[in-house]
């Protein structure tokens, strides 16, 4: 279906007619009102008409989840149960060593996780410079941390993480990285990177946060030791924004640990004295869940595979080529990350104008186009530092980067999105009255430590 659209002339309409609430208006500073143009899709999606239905219809049967004999409780209960096949299928987990957890989010998901698999704050993690805060902080709280690093253009540089594993001889328990970044949306080779995480005793956790509505994601490799053993993302950046997430991971392994949060559903017994508790998946889902959210993210996960992944990486292949050629064309304009070579980002570009703070540009393009974008450091200020080529100031008084730009594509953004958003940006560079409106109101200045570098 999807490759049939692609050849009909990519025009993005089909898409968006599947999209729920694109035609909202929004109101402009001058108090027109117009549709938004959304292009902060990392950050998350908007709903599938698809996913409001489906969590409709469910709802007319909804009951208690595993803990009633009701028809809607007994409805809902295997409903809740079949997702979970539904969502290891989505991400190739066709084989019985894994289970999967529900969570709120990939950060609730990737806390518990780690909350269960670190016993011991000495145990080592390694991680990258790379990773949302989400992959970095649950670990460094937790375990011993080390980092391998980025290469100038953002790339991991995988011969670090190896490099490391070496160092520190079969001590690294885990490896955790992300699958594709949500500042320079690269995408890693996570099963090459399983290999060598479990040819040095590691086993490897994939944050999938940004890669699940982009690129087919598959647990299992070409060979078992390319195989990956967690996998956590949210539901909300795959179309089905509603407080759901998944954890999929090794039954054996979770069910060595028991995760630090606790409450009814995980316990078998619970004495005067003592508790013990029932197996993963369920030892890991405390408490009532978010039916809603499982439902929606099922169905969602079910779309995106209709839709087929082939077409959603043409597609937008094709809109950040256009984006990147557009911005270059201004010289004002500063990129960051790979702007030749995109076969390995997902769509998106992050980009800063030279002398305008990332606030200032991304106030102005929603108050004067309704154009949504992400300003500052996305929840990775590590690697945000390191592109802006922004220092830390001493290990104390650390500073937070300004930051960047990032414009993010949805599979129901098209090229009209693109050239409304180029337009705009020449507008603020070269339109006198945006100009003032930007000085007026935020006093810009010009950010000292960006290099300026148009790679
Ligand atoms: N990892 C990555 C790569 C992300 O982009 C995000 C969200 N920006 C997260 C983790 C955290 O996801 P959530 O906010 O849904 O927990």
């Amino acid at each position: 279906m999807a490759e049939d659209l692609y050849e009909k002339g990519n025009d993005g309409n089909c898409m968006r007619r599947m999209m729920f609430g694109l035609d909202t208006l929004v109101e402009l500073d001058d108090g027109r009102m117009v549709p938004a143009i959304n292009l902060d899709n990392a950050a998350t999606t908007p709903p599938f008409k698809g996913v409001m239905k489906e969590i409709e219809d469910h709802l007319r049967y909804y009951g208690s989840i595993g803990r009633g004999k009701g028809q809607k409780s007994e409805y809902s209960t295997e409903v809740y149960i079949r997702v979970r096949d539904i969502i290891k299928d989505f991400v190739g987990a066709n084989s019985d060593i894994y289970t999967v957890f529900y969570a709120g989010n990939t950060t609730d998901g990737m806390n518990k996780l780690a909350s269960a698999l670190i016993e011991n704050p000495s145990d080592m993690v390694l991680t990258t410079r790379m990773e949302h805060h989400a992959n970095d902080l649950p670990w460094r709280k937790r375990a011993k941390t080390v980092f391998a690093e980025v290469d100038d253009k953002g790339r991991l540089i995988v011969d670090d993480v190896e490099r490391l594993l070496k160092l520190h001889k079969g001590k690294i328990k885990y490896v955790t990285i992300t699958a594709a970044s949500n500042v320079t949306g690269y995408v890693n080779d996570v099963h090459y990177i399983a290999k060598i995480a479990h040819r040095h005793g590691a086993k490897i956790i994939v944050d999938g946060a940004q890669i699940v509505a982009h690129r087919e994601f598959s647990m299992l490799g070409k060979t078992p030791e390319e195989n990956i053993d967690f996998f956590v993302f949210s539901a909300h950046k795959m179309y089905a924004p509603f407080g759901s997430g998944a954890v999929v991971g090794l039954t054996c392994e979770l069910n060595k640990h028991i995760p630090k949060f606790y409450g009814g559903g995980m316990v078998e017994t619970v004495c005067d004295d003592s508790i013990s508790y029932v197996m993963a998946p369920d030892l890991y889902e405390a408490g009532s869940p978010n039916y809603p959210g499982i439902v929606g993210m099922a169905k969602a996960a079910e779309i995106l595979r209709d839709i087929g992944f082939e077409y959603v990486r043409k597609h937008e292949q094709l809109l950040t080529r256009r984006m990147l050629d557009g911005l270059k064309e201004f010289p004002e304009v500063i990129l960051y990350g790979d702007s030749e070579n995109i076969y390995d980002r997902i769509g998106l570009t992050v980009f800063n104008l030279y002398g305008m703070r990332p606030a200032e540009v991304a106030s102005a393009l929603a108050g004067y186009r309704a154009i949504a974008v992400r300003h500052a450091a996305f929840c990775a200020h590590p690697y945000v530092r390191r592109l802006t080529g922004v220092k830390e100031q001493g290990d104390s008084s650390c500073i937070t980067p300004e930051g960047m730009v990032r414009v993010s594509f949805g599979i129901y953004n098209d090229e009209a999105d693109v050239d409304a958003f180029l337009a705009a940006i020449k507008e603020l560079l070269y339109g006198k009255h945006v100009w003032k409106y930007i000085k007026r109101k935020v006093n810009s200045v010009i950010l000292e430590n960006m290099p300026y570098d148009r790679g």
